[in-house]
C-alpha cells in the first residue's frame, strides 16, 4: 500500500506544490484547507487516482479532532504529515487588531501543534513516519511589520524541536522547513523589485522549489529536530 501524506494548507502555494510533488511519488494524498471547492479543485488536479480532500480549519481543534478521525477510518494510518496552512496580516504593532494577532498564532502555531497532536497516534502505526512544519525565515530574524507573525512562525522552531525529541523514540521525525519569498497568493502584491536586491540569489523562489525542499526532509530517514532554510540566501543578508 502506498504511503497516506497528509497536507494542511494544501490548496494552494507551496502546499499545492507539495501535494502534487508527493502525489507523482506515488503518495496517496489528503489534501486539507478550509475552502471546499479549491480543495477539491486541487485534489483533481493530481497525478494518480486515491486522493482526497477535506474541508478544515486547522485552528479549530474539534474541527481538526473529527478531520483526523475520518482520515483514519476512511484512509488508514498517516506515514507523512506536511503543516503548509498560514495566514499573514502584517501591521506595525501598535496598528495591530487584537483578532488579526489571534488569528495568525491560532492558525500558524496551534493550528500546527493540533493538526501534529491529531496525526500523531496515526503515524505510531508507519515506518518512516514524518512531519514537515513551515516556518518563516522571519521567524528567525524578525521583521519590523510582522512582530505577530514572526512570532507565531519562531514558535514552531521550539515547538518543532521539542516535538522531535519527544516522538524521536518512536521513529517518527519531525523538521521544520523555512521559506524565504516564494510566489504565492501570500507574496501577490509586495513590491517585488525592492525586496529583489536583498536576496542573494536575485529572484523569488517558486512553490515546486520548496517543496523539493520538504520532500528531501520527508525522505531523510536520519534528519529530525532541523530547520532548514530555503531562502535564496535571503537570511545572510538580514
Ligand atoms: P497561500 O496563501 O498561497 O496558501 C495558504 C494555504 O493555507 C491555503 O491552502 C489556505 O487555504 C490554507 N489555510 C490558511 N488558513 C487555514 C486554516 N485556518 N485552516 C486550514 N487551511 C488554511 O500561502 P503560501 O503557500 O505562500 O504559504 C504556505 C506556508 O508557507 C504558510 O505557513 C506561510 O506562512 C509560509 N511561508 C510562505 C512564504 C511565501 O513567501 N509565500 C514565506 C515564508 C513562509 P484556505 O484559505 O482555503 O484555507
Amino acid at each position: 500500500m502506498s504511503r497516506l501524506a497528509v497536507v494542511c494548507g494544501g490548496s494552494r502555494g507551496i502546499g499545492r506544490a507539495v501535494s502534487r510533488l508527493l502525489a507523482e511519488r506515488g503518495c496517496r494524498l489528503v489534501v486539507v484547507s478550509r475552502n471546499e471547492d479549491a480543495t477539491q479543485a486541487t485534489v483533481a488536479s493530481l497525478h494518480g487516482a486515491e486522493h482526497v480532500a477535506f474541508s478544515c480549519d486547522v485552528s479549530k481543534e474539534q474541527e481538526v479532532q473529527k478531520t483526523f478521525n475520518t482520515i483514519q477510518k476512511t484512509c488508514g494510518n498517516i506515514s507523512y504529515l506536511v503543516n503548509a496552512a498560514g495566514i499573514n496580516r502584517d501591521a506595525l504593532l501598535l496598528r495591530s487588531k487584537p483578532e488579526d494577532m489571534v488569528s495568525q498564532l491560532h492558525t500558524n502555531l496551534l493550528g500546527t501543534m493540533l493538526t501534529c497532536r491529531a496525526a500523531l497516534r496515526s503515524m505510531l502505526h508507519t515506518k518512516g513516519a514524518a512531519i514537515v512544519n513551515i516556518g518563516s525565515v522571519v521567524g528567525l530574524k524578525g521583521n519590523a511589520g510582522q512582530c505577530v507573525y514572526s512570532a507565531s512562525k519562531a514558535g514552531l522552531e521550539g515547538f518543532t524541536r521539542s516535538l522531535a525529541k519527544e516522538v524521536a523514540s518512536r521513529q517518527i521525525r519531525v523538521n521544520l522547513l523555512v521559506p524565504g519569498f516564494i510566489h504565492t497568493d501570500m507574496t501577490t502584491g509586495l513590491e517585488e523589485q525592492d525586496k529583489l536586491r536583498s536576496i542573494p540569489l536575485g529572484r523569488f523562489g517558486e512553490p515546486e522549489e520548496v517543496a523539493h525542499a520538504v520532500l528531501f526532509l520527508l525522505e531523510s530517514p536520519y534528519i529530525t529536530g532541523q530547520v532548514l532554510v530555503v531562502d535564496g540566501g535571503l537570511q545572510l543578508a538580514m
